[in-house]
């Protein structure tokens, strides 16, 4: 079963670190997008299509009006079956939601939350340019779970400018006081062109320490562990159980469809791309084009490169069985010359069913896929 992710692309405003495609619009633009998504899931999904996991991201989401996202919720009645469908998050931006909003998403079929809180200090949130204030995603986390939607997810971010460890520690602790079961801790990176790195360019801020930064790597992995809430992804958290299913789909690389503006999807190992100009998109959808970019099938040893480079990023690590299914010839053949250097360093694993990296190697994540990467390449 393929699973199904929906992009919107509009936001409140643009924050200052951000680099997804993703902008402001109006209401009569957002209806002809909602027009455009559901046009395509009727082109794509002619007999309907029963998806294993579904995932609105963006943009914003929670940037449609409560009426859209029950327009929207009646789209995907009309073309999908989600009797079976395991799980359905919607990101959320905390200052967006309202109850009315909240009760438009459960009956859309969320079960799922993902807030992108990223900090709860009023400090960071303002630098990040974040359209709301501190407080504000308690009251989210509320309505969210008075609507039904129980499943509760927090996207936060370490190495901020200014940020100490109590600090840290302070936001991993609130985040545990909200019930979160699952959270996704990212560091702080400074994107080409976008105000904050402008304002890094001209000393406006200082970038956080290198070594602070692995440090507070470090303590978010130790209090979550202690939390319950043990790393299962270089980045991501969870209570056993409540691992991201639709995530583990693209870092298994599984198979999926992308609908709306800048998504892209993966079906037998062929990449479909929509455009990421959601006026471009709305255009070609309603000139009835689908597919609207297919890029040429992954060779074998390409797409077991990828299936690396996103499965490593799990403890589990990458299933060998699934490496030869996909690379047509074992990691060992492939790979046995740096894997056993990675493995003397005490930067990988390896055992009869899977390769993984230990903790130390989780830091060099991109030394260890380009040294492996080049033993493929020398025996393709
Ligand atoms: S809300 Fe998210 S997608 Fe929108 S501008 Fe901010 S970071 Fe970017």
């Amino acid at each position: 079963m393929a699973s199904l992710y929906i992009h919107i692309p509009f936001c409140v405003r643009k924050c200052e670190y951000c680099d997804f495609v993703s902008g402001v619009a109006g209401e009569a633009e957002i209806d002809r997008y909602l027009a455009a998504l559901e046009r395509e899931l009727a082109l794509r999904f002619p007999d309907g299509f029963a998806p294993d996991t579904v995932f609105v991201g963006g943009g914003t989401p929670t940037r449609l009006t409560a009426g859209q996202w029950r327009t929207l919720g009646a789209a995907l009645r009309r073309h999908l079956d989600l009797s079976t469908c395991r799980e359905f998050t919607s990101e959320i931006n905390p200052g967006t939601l309202t109850p009315d909003k909240a009760d438009a998403l459960r009956q859309a079929g969320v079960d799922r939350a993902s807030f992108g809180v990223q900090s709860f200090d009023a400090r960071f949130l303002k630098g990040l340019g974040r359209a709301y204030e501190a407080g504000t995603a308690t009251a989210a986390v509320e309505m969210a779970r008075h609507a039904g939607i129980t499943r509760i997810s927090m996207d936060l971010m370490f190495a901020l400018p200014g940020q100490t460890l109590p600090g840290l520690r302070a936001d991993v602790q609130a985040a545990l006081e909200h019930g979160t079961e699952h959270l996704s801790f990212y560091a702080l990176t400074y994107e080409d062109d976008t105000p904050l790195t402008r304002q890094l360019q001209s000393g406006e801020v200082q970038p956080c320490p290198e070594e602070l930064e692995r440090e507070m790597f470090d303590t978010v992995g130790t209090l979550l562990a202690q939390a319950g809430l043990p790393r299962y992804e270089v980045s991501n958290f969870a209570r056993p159980g409540a691992e991201c299913a639709h995530n583990l789909v693209y870092w298994q690389l599984g198979e999926w469809h992308g609908v709306g503006a800048a998504a892209h999807g993966l079906l037998d190992g062929v990449i479909h791309r929509n455009p990421p100009d959601w006026k471009v998109y709305s255009d070609a959808i309603e000139q009835g084009r689908l597919p609207l970019r297919l890029e040429n099938a992954m060779p074998p040893h390409e797409r077991a490169e990828t299936l690396l480079l996103m499965g490593l990023r799990l403890t589990r690590g990458v299933e060998l069985r699934r490496f030869r299914q996909f690379a047509g010839e074992s990691f060992h053949t492939l790979c046995a010359g740096p894997a056993a250097d990675l493995i003397e360093r005490g930067l990988l694993e390896l055992n009869e069913t899977h390769v993984r990296c230990t903790h130390a190697g989780m830091l060099v994540l991109d030394e260890i896929i380009v040294q492996l990467a080049s033993g493929m390449k020398a025996k393709a």
